[in-house]
């Protein structure tokens, strides 16, 4: 079991918020709500699901209702982030109208607002509400050693886990108990949690990128894919493992399993400090194009990872930025071709000045 309690360099918390507050300068607002959930913890530590954020460049005040009332103190005590809290008592609302009150441009998360929420914010905040994008999600893209410490500990456990259950992935052998199997053991491996429902996918459920775990009886021959992950303290990790039941053998399961595994670790071999995203999508998708498969690969290459499964940089061809030192994304070429079956290669992996660090470490011999 891999030690979770202690032993994580700390993250800094507090110095979130310092980070933040020059971009409300360059969105042109004098004030920031933010609602979505998993940036409130990032930015407080508050693990509560329900609550806001309203940051300022003077102040910030974490508004949550009175289940969190000792909650929010402590984890807001524990975070040493410079923030008031406020209890509503009857409505969240009112409590926003008084702190929005002088504020003239007030800038609400567009992705985490709904059509409803802004039509009552509209109602209560007298100043101008502007919609903001991405702007702790562009914070969140750079982890921190405490960040990166916990994603490698999520990663560890599931590589931990693969490795106890590999044996059951045989002949007469069922999805859903395998994906069961695995979750069970990130469990007892010391997750919190599974990082999203885990992909076990076998035979012609293979060739779907996102196939659920049914009631398919695993046959000889079989490709299957599993695709999963654990969370550690909010933090999540992504790797996929693909096999041929009964041996990799040889014949066309055996060049598919290959020549994705040739995809992805051209697609590593140029992750690096300033690498255009685009480019790590090009590298895997040459070999896979060389290959006849350009069909067949049909999504992109990569994601963030962090608190959330999917988080920016998305790694794809149509991507606009360079890699930066501190992220952490995946690098999943793959290839699902009807009939014969599908094939992924995933890991995780923080991006370094010369290079990569790979946190999800399970075997890939074929
Ligand atoms: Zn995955
Ligand atoms: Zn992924």
């Amino acid at each position: 079991m891999v030690n979770v309690a202690d032993g994580f360099p700390r993250s800094d918390v507090a110095g979130r918020l310092d980070c933040l507050r020059p971009l409300l300068v360059d969105a042109a607002i004098d004030a920031l709500l933010i609602t979505n959930i998993t940036n409130i913890r990032y930015l407080s530590g508050f693990l509560g699901s329900a609550g806001s954020l309203w940051v300022t460049p003077g102040r910030a005040v974490l508004v949550t209702d009175g289940r969190y009332r000792h909650q929010a103190s402590d984890q807001i005590t524990k975070s040493g982030a410079d923030i008031d809290l406020e209890i509503t008592g009857g409505g969240h609302l009112a409590v926003v109208k008084k702190l929005a009150s002088g504020f003239g441009r007030v800038g609400l998360e567009a992705e985490s607002t709904s059509w409803a929420d802004l039509e009552r914010l509209a109602g209560a905040i007298e100043g101008e509400l502007k919609p903001t994008s991405g702007m702790v999600e562009a914070l969140r893209e750079i982890k921190d050693d405490g960040e990166v410490a916990r994603i490698a500990a999520a990663a560890a456990i599931a590589d931990q886990a693969l490795a106890a259950v590999e044996a059951n992935f045989v002949a007469g052998a069922v999805e859903s108990e395998l994906a069961a199997l695995l979750d069970h053991a990130m469990r007892t491996g010391g997750a919190s949690d599974r990082a999203f429902e885990t992909i076990v996918a076998a035979g012609p459920n293979s060739a779907l990128p996102h196939a659920r775990p049914g009631n398919r009886i695993l046959v000889d021959g079989d490709l299957v894919v599993r695709d999963f992950g654990a969370v550690v303290d909010g933090y999540r990790s992504d790797m996929t493992r693909s096999m041929r039941v009964g041996g990799t053998g040889s014949g066309p399961s055996a060049d598919l399993l290959a020549v994705v595994l040739e995809a992805q670790a051209a697609g590593l071999a140029v992750v690096a400090d300033g690498v255009p995203l685009a480019e790590v999508d090009r590298a895997c998708r040459a070999v896979l194009v060389d290959a006849g498969l350009e069909e067949a690969f049909s999504h992109g290459t990569g994601h963030g990872v962090g608190l959330d499964i999917h988080e920016n940089p998305a790694v794809a061809s149509t991507a606009s930025g360079s890699l930066r030192v501190g992220q952490v994304i995946t690098v999943e070429p793959g290839a699902y071709v009807v009939g014969l079956g599908g094939v992924r290669w995933e890991d995780t992996v923080l991006v370094t000045g010369n290079g990569h660090r790979p946190l999800t470490g399970s075997p890939k011999d074929l």
